[in-house]
């Protein structure tokens, strides 16, 4: 049975659980979504804008001192920080804006915690001359200034929110609370794969161009498939994006490579699937961080697109039915990581990505005869240098 099921859900995980102003609307989207994925001129569209736009195919690259290094592992390297903006985010926002405009929705909003969705958002809209505005919390605007000035030059609004704990959860709070009150005009652009249904399955499709050119690419280089998928985890976009061309390759394993932010003992990390309980979170059945009255509690990770305390309906269930499997890396490690990549290939990665280059040399010592797998890249590090110089 392809998943999601009718209802939106992935085994036990997904489903929609929204306002009732919002039903309409969602089932509205499901079903043009679900048409578009056949109409041609739809598909068409959207094949030129990661191409000429986006910068699409993005190589698939045999890192070859890395792999000596490694020993008993040949990685390639898919590499998405190439594209514009400098990560897979874009693939997302250009499919969503497509939507939007299929739809006939003037006004797109979305939320963001780093700034990094908000900035793809922005420019995916300037892109098509939409009118945009980013929820953040007012904490994070402070942060992230960098993400807030680019976002206000591509001609975006940036909207501080002030309540609650002034970051990503409250700025989701109020981007969904705009939404229910402008439907009419309003698209709202989620950044991952969360969500209430038709959003997991949806951020799934646009993201899994990923894997299937990942597949190709590998298969002509290598005659073979891969033994190893490996992605870093935040809601976990460019992780299923990587993931899917391949679920049904059962040869083929993933991994999942989590937050463990200051340590998975500590309340200072970003890993639900590996610590947390589930719960409703942005209209969806999932794993997430709770503090033990149910409340949601704040991630934490080094690198600020990790620190989501959800995880992806379809995670949930991977790692639920075993296809998948899922660790962390902490803080420390991720450093290590982005150096290494760095000094091996001169690539420096982005603090996200950097998670599951460090999980590669735990891998090394684990698996038992030399073996292939592929990495998402999935952004670059230009935008963590500057807050990194000071720990390193
Ligand atoms: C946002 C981001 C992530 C985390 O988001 P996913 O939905 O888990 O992919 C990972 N890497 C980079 C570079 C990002 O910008």
């Amino acid at each position: 049975m392809s998943l999601p099921d009718k209802t939106g859900h992935f085994g036990e995980f997904g489903g929609r659980y929204a306002p009732e102003t919002l039903m309409a609307l969602l089932e509205d989207l499901e079903r043009i979504f679900h048409s578009l994925k056949s109409d041609k001129a739809f598909q068409k569209e959207f094949q030129h804008y990661l191409k000429e736009y986006a910068g699409r195919p993005t190589n698939l690259y045999s890192a070859q001192r890395l792999s000596a290094h490694l020993k008993t592992l040949k990685v390639y390297l898919k590499r998405e920080d190439l594209l514009h903006t400098g990560a897979h985010k874009i693939n997302n926002t250009l499919g969503q804006v497509l939507v939007a405009k299929k739809m006939g929705k003037t006004r797109i909003i979305a939320e963001t915690g780093a700034g990094q969705h908000g900035v793809a958002t922005a420019t995916a809209c300037a892109l098509m001359g939409l009118q945009c505005e980013i929820y953040m919390g007012a904490e994070d605007v402070e942060r992230q200034a960098l993400n807030v000035f680019r976002m206000k030059l591509m001609g975006a609004k940036v909207i501080p929110v002030e309540s609650g704990s002034k970051t990503l959860k409250d700025a989701m709070n109020e981007a969904i609370r705009d939404w229910v009150t402008n439907v009419q005009n309003t698209f709202y652009i989620i950044g991952s794969v969360a969500g209430m249904h038709p959003y997991p399955v949806m951020v799934r499709d646009f993201q899994a161009v990923i894997g299937r050119e990942a597949r190709k690419q590998f298969l002509i280089k290598e005659k073979k498939l891969p033994d190893y998928l490996l992605a870093c985890i935040g809601g976990g976009s460019n992780a299923m994006g990587l993931f899917h061309a391949f679920y049904t390759d059962k040869k083929v394993k993933m991994i999942g490579v989590e937050a463990a932010g200051c340590g998975l003992n500590t309340q200072q990390h970003a890993a639900p699937l590996a610590k947390g309980k589930i719960g409703v979170l942005h209209g969806s059945k999932s794993l997430l961080m709770q503090t033990p009255d149910g409340q949601i509690q704040i991630a934490h990770s080094i690198a600020a697109g990790l620190d989501y305390p959800g995880v992806g309906p379809e995670h949930a269930y991977y790692q639920q039915s075993g296809r998948a499997e899922y660790v962390a890396v902490n803080d420390h490690e991720a450093i290590k990581g982005l150096k290494l990549l760095s000094q091996t290939e001169g690539i420096i990665p982005a603090l996200e990505t950097a998670h599951a280059i460090a999980y590669l040399e735990k891998l090394a010592k684990k698996v038992k005869k030399k073996s292939t797998v592929i990495v998402c890249l999935s952004g670059r590090g230009d935008k963590d240098v500057a807050s990194i110089k000071d720990l390193i």
